[in-house]
């Protein structure tokens, strides 16, 4: 049976991708195609290598072609050659804020374990701890004491830790200064501190800010060219107070609110398994609709944990199987989703409607 590239095409235009909302074929993401009398090679750009939906892509690619295939093989490549996104860093596609309206509330917690569920789902992650007031992300990932080297560029090397890489301020600082810097030094420092790190090829970097929404984190979101932020708050009402001032600052810097993050939600008993609300019960997810702000998840109150975390083991590296990292990865993918879209839909603006690939083969 004759088969062209139409043909496959055409079948292939019954694809969509959940998260552009748009067939594989509009969307450009068809990269090659081979048909000889023996297989039909076809492969299909993913929109992130973290994307959630990589299986259910392949399902339903493979579904819509198999009636064409007659005696052919199908050899189905799905390749997660990202687009450049909108990060302005070189090399580095998105550059993901994880701030909070207040100190305390868990946000480098969630900053580490997201980059650590984004480099599991096969992305290449870095970490820039940038909370001058707090740098912890040295302890959390077991790097405590641990000074950065200079390679023969004279550029920092960061430092592997759990599969992905990092750099803390708190290298620079030390871990007992107190940082008194106003917001103008530490945005230059920050921005120099960047661009002075090997981060190598990296399909996220993921910025723990400082809490609040003073000088300080201004510069640095001004200095940082973040493509998007996400904030982490607790399920108290007085805290939602923080987050939409959170929310406001980031839409004063022009930077998309990928959603918010509530940790320490509830307490899981480990001994009846029964449900604690610590704080109360939560409003938050209602808040979030009656502000225009996505609702990523709840994150319980977790024994291992803290304990873990004091270790240098992040939960989702501590377990890899626990029902918190399952949480973990859900966020994560979220996250990935909608920074996928906000890049690609931000590259269709800019390429004229061209989308992110380029013309789809034969065409
Ligand atoms: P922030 O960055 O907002 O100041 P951290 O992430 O440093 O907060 O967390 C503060 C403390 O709370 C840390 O000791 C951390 O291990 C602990 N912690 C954070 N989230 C949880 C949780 N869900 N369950 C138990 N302990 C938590």
């Amino acid at each position: 049976m004759a088969l062209t590239q139409d043909d496959v095409l055409e079948a292939l235009v019954s694809v969509v991708e959940p998260d552009l909302g748009l067939d594989i074929v509009s969307a450009k993401l068809i990269r090659e195609m081979d048909i000889s009398d023996f297989a039909l090679a076809v492969t299909v750009a993913l929109t992130t290598p973290a994307t959630p939906h990589k299986e259910r892509l392949r399902a339903l690619i493979e579904g819509a072609l198999r009636p064409l295939l007659g005696e052919r093989k199908l050899d189905l490549t799905l390749q997660a050659d990202a687009p450049q996104g909108r990060s302005k860093l070189p090399n580095v596609r998105h550059v993901l804020g994880v701030g909070a309206g207040k100190g305390g509330v868990g946000k480098s917690t969630v900053a580490v374990n997201i980059a650590l569920s984004l480099a599991k789902a096969g992305a290449k992650v870095g970490l820039l701890d940038a909370d001058v007031y707090g740098p912890s992300v040295p302890i959390m990932l077991g790097l405590k004491g641990h000074k950065p080297v200079v390679n023969a560029d004279r550029k920092i090397v960061a430092f592997e830790a759990h599969g992905i890489r990092c750099i803390s301020m708190g290298f620079l600082v030390g871990d007992d200064t107190a940082v008194a810097w106003r917001g103008p030094m530490v945005g230059r420092a920050v921005q120099q501190f960047v661009e002075d790190v090997d981060w190598g090829p990296l399909d996220y970097l993921i910025v723990d800010l400082p809490p609040g929404t003073g000088d300080v984190i201004l510069s640095l979101c001004q200095a940082l060219p973040l493509t998007g932020a996400v904030v982490v708050s607790t399920p108290q009402d007085v805290a939602f107070a923080d987050v939409l001032r959170a929310v406001k600052m980031f839409g004063m810097l022009k930077v998309d609110v990928i959603g918010l993050v509530e940790n320490m939600s509830y307490f899981l008993c480990p001994d009846n398994g029964k449900e604690y609300k610590i704080f109360g019960p939560s409003h938050s997810e209602q808040h979030c609709k009656e502000h225009g702000v996505e609702f990523l998840g709840q994150l319980p109150i977790d024994l291992a944990l803290s304990a873990n975390a004091d270790a240098g083991r992040p939960i989702v590296a501590a377990e890899p199987d626990g029902a918190l990292t399952a949480k973990y990865k859900q966020i994560a993918g979220r996250v990935a989703s909608k920074l996928a879209v906000l890049a690609f839909a931000a590259e269709k603006t800019e390429a004229g409607g061209e989308g992110f690939f380029g013309p789809r083969p034969g065409v």
